[in-house]
């Protein structure tokens, strides 16, 4: 893992494309240690720019000159301020552990709420921050991605990812805090027929998404990284498909009930 740190000019990037609905996306590191396979970042110019592989490299943008401060200041001042946090790397990665990047970001904005703040996270290291999160006086959300019930799964997907074991332990200290979450099947992978049983005790919101509906290209970015391979390799092709996302979506609404369930970019909207 190759580590740089940097202070960045600035923390807040103008949202865009399928994350237009904010006006701001958040990523406290570029690069991400979890280096999942199908991630989209990969064939971005972050990515590409860096020359390195996806996964083997992160930059912490650490906040000496109090820069994130200021910016949300001056962008609260000009209006609605809507954040993303993160689009192009997983804020709890296990760096966050100890430079406590997002930690600091989380309380900077609890002094200074945006309107909204999504939380898009796959890691159990965000229990660390429910002391702030459980005090928040904004409107947010805690996002948490679980793409399947079969570890065996993501173990081919997101070799690097935490257990799915932890991930749902985590919802349930989360729920426990009344602090507000979500499960994103994000991307659907192959996973039984239970899985919307096994989700239930922890969430009452669902949003189901795949890479043909949410990688911003019909799926085209992803077939470039080539994931098809691994599909093949597990004899589960039929999972790589459009539709696929269907049964999984109906087998969530008999659970959740239809007003639960949100299809792909209706998931991720800021809520009111
Ligand atoms: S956690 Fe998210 S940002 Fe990180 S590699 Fe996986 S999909 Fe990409």
């Amino acid at each position: 893992m190759e580590i740089e740190y940097r202070q960045p000019k600035q923390f807040l990037t103008k949202a865009s494309g399928f994350l237009a609905y904010y006006t701001h996306t958040l990523n406290p590191y570029m690069g991400c240690q979890f280096g999942c396979q199908y991630c989209y970042v990969r064939k971005s110019p972050i990515s590409l720019f860096s020359g390195k592989n996806w996964g083997e490299w992160v930059t912490i943008k650490q906040d000496v000159t109090h820069q994130f401060e200021k910016e949300l200041r001056r962008a609260k001042q000009k209006g609605n301020v809507t954040i993303f946090m993160s689009s192009s790397t997983d804020p709890y990665q296990p760096l966050e552990k100890k430079h406590e990047i997002t930690r600091h970001l989380l309380e900077v904005m609890a002094q200074a709420p945006p309107d909204f703040l999504f939380i898009q996270t796959r890691s159990p290291l965000i229990q660390r921050d429910i002391d702030i999160l459980s005090r928040y006086p904004g409107k947010f959300i805690v996002s948490m991605t679980i793409e399947t019930d079969r570890e065996e799964i993501i173990r081919h997907f997101t070799p690097h990812a935490p257990s799915i074991k932890s991930r749902l332990l985590t919802l349930a200290k989360l729920k426990a805090a009344n602090i507000p979450v979500q499960v994103a099947i994000a991307p659907v992978l192959p996973c039984t027929d239970d899985f919307a049983h096994i989700l239930k005790p922890y969430t009452h919101q669902v949003t189901v998404d795949d890479y043909f509906m949410g990688d911003g290209s019909q799926g085209r970015r992803t077939k470039a990284l080539g994931i098809d391979s691994i599909y093949k390799a597990i004899d589960e092709m039929s999972w790589y498909h459009p539709e696929a996302y269907q049964n999984v979506a109906n087998m969530m609404k008999k659970t959740f009930g239809d007003g639960n369930v949100a299809i792909s970019i209706e998931g991720f909207k800021p809520k009111n």
